[in-house]
């Protein structure tokens, strides 16, 4: 605004040069003012909250692009977070009609419209109903199509715990959770990236990561697949064994149960099967997640093997293998 002021009170033009140089000049104040709009307008755009809109969402909101490398391509879409009190679903978008349920803590639901201080969505659990918009928030999301195969697909890996939360710990507590899950994470992202997909951890050294933060990484690298990596462990030792997939959409089961697949057939560690999980990571994403239990810190036999490196590389060819699979049926 202070440039366009600038612009007005330029001094009256004498002789045609001066006037030339003037609008030159002009146009280029405006210029700078243009960019300086877009660059400032792209900044907010990252995770835009449309509360503010009136009425039915925008079609020109599906113009907003997220900067990464892949923006061309995807599509963006909205969606509405349960806030961390959760949020009751109505049947209408009034608080006297009748009560569908609740919606779980920092859930991301499905947004269809708005009508005047409700969102009407679809749950994780596919019921449809009214929020009130002081129980939810309303974003948006680039979202790609699936890619056909690995070598297109972006997978985020996030080595859980970290830093200052040490995890679980081994019966003689000298192993923590927070290295395994790293080391195998780094071992995991070699044996993707030689099958070339394009792979990000969401940390590579010992730091400390808000749960927060690691969802904000899936979503802004918008990942095709993410996914967490943990290590079990029980009240007393040596109580349980095995290794159990994590899923919390269940648009996601598929997903999980082509990974646990692979993870049956290569691991020497006990399968436990595919479960819903409310774990935040993969709540509170717009991402394919998954989050898998690898097996128990605190049973010293699931300790020695799963330190090993042979072990880890057989957890890479298992998420390689299940990966290609998953991305091969995507698009058919
Ligand atoms: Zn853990």
């Amino acid at each position: 605004m202070a440039k366009k002021k600038k612009i007005q009170s330029a001094p009256p033009k004498k002789g045609k040069l001066k006037k030339k140089r003037t609008f030159k000049f002009r146009k280029f104040l405006l210029f700078c003012l243009l960019v300086f709009l877009m660059v400032h307008y792209r900044s907010q755009l990252s995770a835009i909250i449309l509360d503010s809109l009136p009425g039915q969402f925008s079609q020109d909101s599906t113009q907003t692009k997220n900067t990464t490398a892949r923006q061309k391509t995807g599509e963006t879409k909205s969606f509405v977070k349960i806030s961390p009190q959760g949020a009751t679903l109505y049947a209408q978008a009034d608080d006297t009609s009748s009560q569908l349920g609740t919606v779980n803590v920092g859930e991301i639901v499905t947004f269809l419209d708005q009508v005047g201080d409700y969102y009407h969505i679809t749950t994780n659990h596919q019921s449809t109903g009214y929020v009130s918009k002081t129980q939810a928030t309303l974003f948006s999301q680039t979202i790609h199509a699936t890619p056909n195969s690995l070598k297109q697909a972006v997978i985020v890996l996030n080595p859980g715990h970290g830093g200052d939360d040490v995890g679980a710990l081994s019966n003689d507590e000298n192993y923590y959770e927070k290295d395994v899950t790293l080391s195998t994470a780094k071992v995991v992202k070699k044996a993707l990236e030689a099958a070339g997909a394009t792979v990000i951890l969401t940390r590579d050294f010992d730091e400390t990561e808000s749960l927060d933060s690691i969802t904000q990484k899936s979503m802004e690298e918008q990942a095709d697949v993410f996914i967490s990596f943990h290590f079990d462990s029980t009240d007393y030792a040596n109580m349980a064994s095995g290794v159990t997939t994590y899923y919390y959409y269940y648009t996601y089961q598929n997903l999980a149960e082509t990974i646990n697949d692979q993870l049956t057939d290569l691991l020497p560690l006990e399968n436990r099967g595919v479960e819903y999980g409310d774990f935040e990571v993969i709540r509170e994403t717009t991402q394919p997640s998954l989050l898998l239990e690898l097996g128990y810190m605190n049973n010293d036999s699931d300790l020695q093997t799963i330190l090993t490196t042979s072990y880890q590389n057989k957890v890479a060819k298992a998420i390689v293998n299940g990966l290609t699979q998953y991305f091969s049926q995507t698009n058919n």
